[in-house]
């Protein structure tokens, strides 16, 4: 029997100066907690939230992320937990920074709490992190028993970073809708272990609704350091919506050929994720046969947000068809959530990869003429 599962975290808070409260929240939950963050995010947010926790009587032990989301980073850190004897552990951060606090936290059976400095995915909300090698490629999705206990989010501090990285979280939240559309269609599996709720698929729809209502707005906002209602909703989206949406709604093309893209070597390794993202989410787009007019809202939204469309624009412009066929072996391998949305092969991927980078050209050549 199919059953439909919903999971998500237990406490979701953002707002203006939110961090100021982040002993608060954790009042009487325990006395040390080990906080992650890398070198650039302990000066901007790190030695905040530990002078917040010192006000409540929160020891910490602070430990300084080495950029990688991988299996060794994830033991290293660990064992500094379990030394220090942490019941909490406080990921500070990017997505890599988050996911390993996430592992850090199972590994202790801690209390989680996730502290994201941009709105750059949809990973902090969700029971799971993305694994990679030392290198940076793709190896495995880790799951774990429950979801974190405490996402926050301080508007100030995302409106601060750079607008890049709320261009690639509305990257990652735009495949959300495309894929759990898929996935619901095909009567797939989700992340969390079962069929997609009415509820994943409403807010799958309320976060793609919000993106093309707000997103620019929001990306305006981002490039002068302000924070405003349509920055807001884009936070909101970008992280809470995205992430209850892609876990409990589900994963189809757009992340595996994402998968797919980390196999390559090169400059594609300087993208962010969900800049990745953007460029899979045209290519399932492409898969499903939508019309012009729908995938062409796509890239001009993108391209609205300097996202990139064409393979040119993620530092593929000389792939050859080897190339491109290495990355559709990859986003089709045994396991990946493409075979959740639709049934199709490496040689069809590949295809449409190719199509969608002629599509997108032709679509940037109409834009000069618009211009002209
Ligand atoms: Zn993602």
């Amino acid at each position: 029997m199919k059953e439909r599962v919903y999971i998500s975290p237990a406490k979701y808070v953002q707002g203006r100066d939110a961090i100021k409260k982040i002993g608060q929240h954790l009042e009487g939950i325990g006395e040390t907690a080990v906080v992650i963050a890398d070198e650039t995010v302990w000066k901007i947010a790190g030695d905040d939230v530990v002078s917040y926790l010192e006000e409540k009587n929160i020891h910490t032990k602070n430990v300084v992320f080495n950029g990688e989301a991988s299996p060794a980073e994830m033991d290293r850190i660990a064992d500094i937990a379990k030394e220090a004897q942490a019941s909490i552990v406080i990921g500070v951060g990017g997505g890599k920074t988050l996911d390993t606090a996430k592992a850090v936290a199972d590994e202790v059976q801690g209390y989680t709490v996730i502290v994201p400095t941009t709105a750059s995915t949809d990973a902090p909300t969700s029971a799971l992190s993305v694994v990679y090698s030392d290198e940076g490629v793709f190896e495995s999705y880790r799951f774990y028993s429950k979801n974190p206990d405490l996402v926050l989010l301080d508007s100030k501090i995302i409106a601060g970073a750079p607008p890049r990285f709320l261009a690639s979280g509305i990257a990652d939240a735009l495949a959300t809708f495309v894929e759990v559309r898929s996935v619901v269609n095909n009567s797939g599996n989700t992340m969390a272990g079962g069929q997609t709720t009415l509820a994943a698929q409403a807010i799958a729809e309320k976060c793609e609704e919000t993106l093309f209502d707000y997103a620019l707005l929001a990306y305006q906002s981002n490039e002068r350091q302000v924070v405003t209602p349509a920055l807001e909703n884009v936070i909101e989206a970008n992280t809470l919506l995205s992430g209850l949406g892609f876990e409990s709604g589900g994963l189809g093309a757009a992340h595996a050929i994402h998968n797919g893209f980390t196999a390559l070597e090169g400059d594609i390794h300087h993208l962010t994720h969900g800049e990745k993202v953007a460029f899979g989410t045209l290519v399932q787009l492409t898969m499903e046969q939508h019309p012009q007019d729908e995938i062409e809202q796509y890239m001009a939204l993108y391209s609205s947000l300097d996202l990139p469309i064409t393979l040119e624009d993620i530092k593929l412009k000389d792939a050859s068809r080897e190339d491109i066929l290495k990355v559709a072996e990859a986003a089709t391998a045994e396991g990946e959530t493409i075979h959740q949305a639709f049934s199709v092969t490496a040689d069809e991927v590949a295809d449409a990869i190719i199509a969608t980078d002629q599509y997108a050209k032709s679509f940037k050549g109409m834009l000069q003429l618009d211009e002209s």
